[in-house]
């Protein structure tokens, strides 16, 4: 296959990808979504270099970071994200930190803005995305979706982040009691396959600590599910 071909099979792709992911996230709308650890239960854990092993090749998947509005250009404090571009650059890279430990790359698509109608935000402060996966509520209009799709909120409920199952989408909130990074990892974690842990809180799967490690079995399978995603077949 000639490189122009491969380009253009590399579009058709991903615009199935997309349409994918619209379908499928509107298929889950009635689904109750993996609450990730109490916004009280806060635990401390060093910040740490992962070792990463060099004889994985790397996976890449694409990833969009919305902060949550009702209005892009004077968003209402008590309803809208008190985020901005740069703290969700900065989740991302201490995202990509704990993910190299399993080989994977989180590709920034797109990082701004989405503007939801107040019921939708509204909905989300209380846990309850079935708004938001609406033909109106908000997602079908975003911009630059991507393979995974972070949603940062003013709240989200009593959790620091929560994934709905199957959609490919996970939620936080402005202020959880662990790290940024590793709620968002964490969330990330359950898309790609992953459990909670419940006996080791330096794991990044134990709910509401600041544990951040893979274990050798988690690695494999994340691996396998960002690449199943990649193939389509996910
Ligand atoms: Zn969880």
């Amino acid at each position: 296959m000639d490189s122009s071909s491969t380009h253009r099979s590399m579009t058709r792709r991903k615009t199935r990808t997309a349409g994918r992911w619209l379908s499928a996230t509107a298929a889950f709308i009635a689904l109750t979504a993996v609450a990730c650890g109490s916004a009280s239960a806060a635990n401390s854990t060093p910040d740490e270099a992962f070792a990463v092993r060099d004889d994985r090749p790397e996976i890449v998947l694409d990833i969009s970071l919305y902060l949550l509005v009702d209005d892009e250009a004077a968003p209402s404090a008590s309803i809208s994200s008190h985020r901005d571009v740069d703290d969700l650059r900065r989740v991302l890279d201490g995202m990509n930190e704990i993910w190299s430990q399993a080989g994977i790359k989180l590709k920034a698509r797109f990082i701004g803005p989405a503007v939801m109608p107040d019921r939708t935000l509204q909905g989300i402060a209380r846990g309850d995305t079935s708004a938001f996966f609406t033909a109106d509520g908000g997602h079908a209009a975003l911009r630059e979706p991507s393979l995974i799709n972070g949603f940062y909120a003013r709240q989200i409920g009593a959790v620091n982040g929560f994934a709905p199952p199957g959609a490919r989408s996970f939620f936080v909130t402005d202020n959880p009691s662990v790290h940024d990074r590793r709620v968002s990892s964490h969330e990330v974690g359950h898309i790609l396959g992953l459990h909670h842990a419940l006996e080791d809180p330096d794991r990044l799967m134990f709910s509401g600590t600041n544990g951040m490690t893979l274990t050798e079995d988690e690695i494999t399978v994340v691996r396998h599910a960002a690449a199943g995603i990649l193939n389509g077949v996910r």
